[in-house]
């Protein structure tokens, strides 16, 4: 079967050049797709818009428009088992992962903003200068780009157009190239929702074209990005002509900060899940901890010990713990890192179980680097791999200068029994989350976003909704009066007290 975008309720059978989707398992295509080019970007912008204009979904009343996406949900259910087995293949997730966490976060994410789009408040009307009377308006901003990543195909999918569906926003949502398929299986399922056509375009081709080309439409009102830092920065550069809105949730790097007052157990334990969650492949996953340095060689045994249980294999398999990287240049990405590491003096612990089946995919075991400085790529930068780096401190000031000393600033977490210190800690850390004995956790009524270069803006809660609509002020003057008391400050004298 071939695949195809998503445009205006239909697939469009386009010219473009054919490509292929890579189970990253077993390095066998799993499906072929025709790419959008910019002819499809042309025809997704005008049915947005002109769906956006048409007002059958921005001025659609707030329960139906909540109705609509709840069957959505709904839909998504009934079809779970083909969306968890396509996201499978098409990125290696182990299937427990996408069955017990991607999956039913996204339908939550999507009913919880189906429900809280009827309630979104504006600032209470009042008669702020005696005059007159205000209100806030919040309005959709019109056509949304929304542009997602490989790591979370179908769950960011969802984080994105979920918020801005339910504010009233036609959106053109262009997966990334690697892993299109779960994100177009909306698309027919949106219109049996009875979302109307036009209001969600799904575009599949490479961002250097259909993406920047999406960025720099001018009937595109809002480009909303999860993804590398160095795609932000063009994306904000290419958007600049035209000053438009972004919504930019991008990389991240984030710190485990061990003390020695907690159960080394627990630690251990929450921090090999989150460093491993996805096959390392996350933006908030746990990939620097900074341990006391009394505990650290005890609580690099016990992570050694949890990571040497990991077990890799067939993604498709309930007992698989953690699957392929995604992609052949990603596992050459994470092997260099590797590797530089190893050049530069660090100690490197491979770890895990390795099924038999992993010899054709990109696996790359669980692995622990030691003896590392501070200034190193693996520390600085995001490797986006199941590898993580362990470094000993000495005080809580050192804590907190490491783990602050990068330039992304999305998530991190403190290890603590020690409320002042946790409370402390919790407040000096520049980052967007911080978790307290725990790392990972995120819920559909809490923000996710970061700060620094891990971007701006934020998925989930109501402030995702708010940002996918516009502020206006309505002012209504209430006297009827020709003249009004400030009119002589343009013109005329001033009135005699
Ligand atoms: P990426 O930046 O390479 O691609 C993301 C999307 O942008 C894809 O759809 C891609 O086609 C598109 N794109 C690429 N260049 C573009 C351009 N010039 N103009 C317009 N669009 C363009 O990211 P990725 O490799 O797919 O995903 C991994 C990255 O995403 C990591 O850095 C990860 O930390 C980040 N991420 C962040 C969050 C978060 O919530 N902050 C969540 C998930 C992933």
């Amino acid at each position: 079967m071939q695949w195809h975008s998503w445009i205006n309720g239909e697939w469009t059978k386009t010219e473009g050049k054919p490509d292929t989707v890579v189970n990253p398992a077993t390095g066998e295509v799993v499906a072929e797709y025709t790419a959008a080019g910019l002819f499809e970007v042309e025809q997704a912008v005008a049915a947005a818009k002109s769906a956006f204009y048409k007002g059958q979904w921005s001025r659609l009343s707030l329960s139906e428009r909540a109705a609509r996406l709840y069957k959505l949900a709904d839909l998504m259910e009934m079809h779970q088992k083909e969306l968890i087995r396509w996201e499978c293949l098409q990125s290696g997730k182990p299937i427990k992962l996408v069955t017990y966490s991607d999956f039913p976060f996204a339908i939550d994410n999507l009913r919880f903003f189906a429900g809280i789009s009827r309630v979104l408040e504006g600032q209470a009307t009042q008669e702020y200068n005696g005059l007159h009377t205000s209100w806030i308006r919040r309005e959709p901003v019109g056509v949304v780009a929304a542009i997602a990543p490989w790591n979370y195909p179908l769950m960011m999918a969802i984080w994105k157009i979920a918020p801005a569906l339910a504010a009233g926003n036609t959106v053109i949502l262009k997966p990334a190239s690697i892993t299109p398929l779960t994100a177009l299986m909306l698309g027919p399922l949106a219109s049996e929702a009875g979302i109307p056509e036009g209001v969600l375009n799904i575009l599949v081709g490479p961002g250097a074209l259909v993406g920047d080309a999406l960025v720099r439409h001018p009937d595109v009102a809002m480009i909303s990005l999860t993804g590398d830092t160095h795609t932000g920065r063009s994306i904000m550069q290419a958007a600049s002509s035209r000053v438009k809105r972004l919504h930019l949730e991008l990389g991240g790097k984030a710190p485990a900060i061990v003390w020695d007052d907690i159960s080394l157990d627990n630690a251990a334990q929450g921090i090999a899940v989150a460093s491993l969650v996805n096959t390392g492949q996350d933006c908030t996953a746990a990939t620097r901890v900074y341990v006391h340095h009394s505990r650290y060689h005890s609580f690099l045994e016990k992570l050694q010990e949890i990571f040497n249980e990991v077990r890799l294999g067939n993604p498709l398999d309930f007992k698989t713990d953690l699957g392929p990287v995604i992609s052949r240049s990603q596992y050459d990405k994470v092997r260099g890192y590797i590797n530089q590491a190893r050049t530069q003096g660090a100690q490197v612990f491979s770890c895990g179980r390795r099924a038999p089946d992993c010899e054709r995919g990109y696996f790359i075991d669980p692995t622990i680097l030691t003896n590392v400085e501070q200034n190193w790529s693996c520390v600085q930068e995001e490797i986006f791999g199941p590898v993580i780096v362990v470094m000993p401190f000495e005080n809580d000031e050192e804590a907190l200068v490491l783990a602050n000393d990068v330039d992304y600033g999305l998530a991190a977490s403190v290890w603590t029994n020690n409320l002042q210190r946790a409370l402390d800690m919790s407040k000096k850390l520049e980052f967007g989350e911080v978790w307290l004995n725990d790392h990972l956790p995120l819920t559909s009524e809490m923000p996710h976003g970061g700060i620094k270069q891990s971007g701006f803006g934020h998925d989930l809660s109501h402030y995702a909704l708010e940002e996918y609509t516009t502020i206006k002020h309505v002012m209504a003057d209430l006297s009827d009066d020709k003249i009004k008391p400030w009119h002589f400050t343009i013109l005329g004298d001033v009135p005699s007290t």
